[in-house]
């Protein structure tokens, strides 16, 4: 991994998989902070690992694409506005911009909250062996990328850093974050999955599903955190290809990870190092990225 670039005013803790994370440089040694700096790097990762090279702009994209839902989220999109933790205002140093937040530090639940509107991924693995996803009961006779009767929420443990996050019944979330905050954060995230589902939709995109990560704030608060309903936390079809494609490959055409994803699974067993990204599949991903937001801000 690239070192983190040092930045005026702050001083980096942490850095996870894509994005590079720091507090005020006048934050007292061991003392909790009450601000971070969210810089999101060009790195792509796939199945949890860090892959090369990275995809140049994406930092930014999903900044941007974030900065979008959240606003949306915040009541623009004429729904209950869900708290989040960007502070307003804030300015983020010159080296950054346009890829960073200032957010409020918040007590992260370690819960991946997913949401899933159609079946498709770990959860069409799942549904093939015993017709449930993460302990849910579906229909039988789905096919891979049809939609579910309606959404559900299919929480995964967030695993500590270098470990595989693991999918999870709601029983084991109540145990985990207690039954109040896991009512919550279902009833939560999906609000917004269905909230950015109609939006996606009115831009002839479908949100096939989605991952939420939440916080709770010194008051309290649930707080929406992390990056939000990006092409690196979602799956984002073309509605007309799904409507009309014949084949898997058709109708779920992406326009996030994924390319990435089958590009490593046809060359790849997921043992030992992954292979280097040829140089088409990172300008393909990164003009699909592209392509989403200019799609769904027009
Ligand atoms: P890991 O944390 O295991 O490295 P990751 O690869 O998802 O997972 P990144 O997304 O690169 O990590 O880094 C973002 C980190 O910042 C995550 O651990 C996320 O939970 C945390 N985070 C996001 N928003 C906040 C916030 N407002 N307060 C505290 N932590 C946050
Ligand atoms: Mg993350």
């Amino acid at each position: 991994m690239t070192t983190p670039e040092e930045l005026p005013g702050w001083t980096h803790t942490y850095s996870g998989k894509v994005r590079d994370l720091y507090v005020p440089a006048s934050t007292a040694d061991g003392a909790a902070p009450e601000r971070m700096l969210v810089v999101a790097s060009d790195r792509v990762s796939s199945f949890d690992y860090l892959l090369e090279p990275p995809i140049p702009g994406k930092g930014e994209l999903l900044t941007t694409l974030s900065l979008w839902w959240f606003d949306r989220l915040a009541g623009s999109d004429g729904g209950t506005p869900i708290p989040n933790h960007l502070v307003p205002g804030a300015t983020v140093p010159d080296a950054v911009a346009g890829r960073a937040m200032v957010v409020h530090a918040l007590d992260m639940l370690p819960i991946e909250c997913v949401v899933r509107g159609y079946l498709t991924g770990s959860g069409w693995g799942e549904y093939q062996g015993s017709q449930t996803v993460c302990g849910i009961q579906l229909p039988d006779g789905l096919h891979n990328g049809d939609r579910l009767p309606a959404p559900i929420f299919t929480p995964a443990y967030k695993a500590p850093f270098g470990q595989h996050d693991e999918n999870i019944s709601f029983d084991r979330v109540v145990e985990l974050v207690g039954a109040e905050h896991a009512d919550q954060i279902r009833a939560l995230s999906l609000d917004i999955y269905r909230r950015a589902a109609a939006t996606a939709a009115e831009h002839g995109l479908i949100l096939a599903d989605t991952k939420f990560e939440f916080g709770v704030a010194p008051d309290g608060t649930v707080t929406l955190a992390d990056e939000v309903l990006t092409a690196d936390s979602s799956r984002y079809w073309d509605a007309a290809a799904w409507r009309d494609g014949t084949t898997p490959g058709e109708r779920m055409a992406s326009f996030d990870k994924q390319i990435v994803r089958d590009w490593l699974t046809q060359r790849w067993d997921r043992t030992g190092q992954p292979p280097r990204l040829a140089a088409d599949v990172v300008a393909r991903t990164a003009a699909r990225y592209r392509e989403l937001i200019e799609r769904l801000t027009a």
